[in-house]
């Protein structure tokens, strides 16, 4: 570790100087801390607290396509969340983990032109990177579209049971419910 953490303040990070310095920096944040986070997610089913963000960042800077030595930032982030299942509605817990890299350009325009050729993900530089914003964002991508157990708790009805080789859709009015039910949620 080439930086200590010393006066370094995650949600204010000089992202070119912590590049440059090859700085390293890891935490734990609790739940509240991530407020969208939190809203994405419900409260555990068991009363417990909810999970903390354990999270790591490392500034570095490396060559990026078209564009030379770049600053850039590696993160990686974990935690648990409670979501509602979307097949049996009951809590369902999920680890989450979210890691990236990302590019620091001077300049919003520069950096959107990068991001757009490129296939790293390039953000303009800041000296007050706002790092658990930035994590809480990756995290927020990390979560599934349609959560769901990989195998629900309670027995379901059968037409709502999906792979049942015993449900033909063509004698069950109900499969068409189910697969509605199935459908993405967009909310
Ligand atoms: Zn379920």
């Amino acid at each position: 570790m080439a930086s200590s953490s010393r006066e370094i303040d995650p949600r204010r990070l000089d992202v070119a100087a912590f590049a440059s310095a090859a700085g390293e920096l890891a935490g734990e944040w609790p739940a509240e801390r991530l407020p969208r986070l939190a809203a994405a997610g419900i409260d555990t089913d068991d009363g417990a607290p909810r999970a903390a963000i354990a999270w790591h960042a490392v500034g570095e800077r490396r060559v990026l396509a078209g564009a030379g030595l770049q600053s850039s930032l590696a993160i990686d982030a974990d935690t648990e969340v409670t979501l509602e299942c979307q097949r049996c509605l009951q809590p369902m817990r999920l680890p989450l983990h979210a890691e990236r890299r990302i590019f620091f350009v001077d300049g919003e325009d520069a950096a959107a032109v990068l991001d757009a050729e490129s296939e790293d993900d390039v953000l303009a530089s800041t000296p007050a990177l706002d790092l658990a914003e930035l994590i809480e964002d990756e995290l927020l991508l990390a979560l599934p579209l349609v959560p769901r157990h990989e195998r629900c708790p309670e027995p379901l009805p059968r037409a709502f049971v999906e792979d049942d080789p015993a449900t033909d859709p063509a004698d069950n009015p109900f499969a068409v419910l189910a697969a509605l039910k199935h459908g993405p949620r967009l909310s």
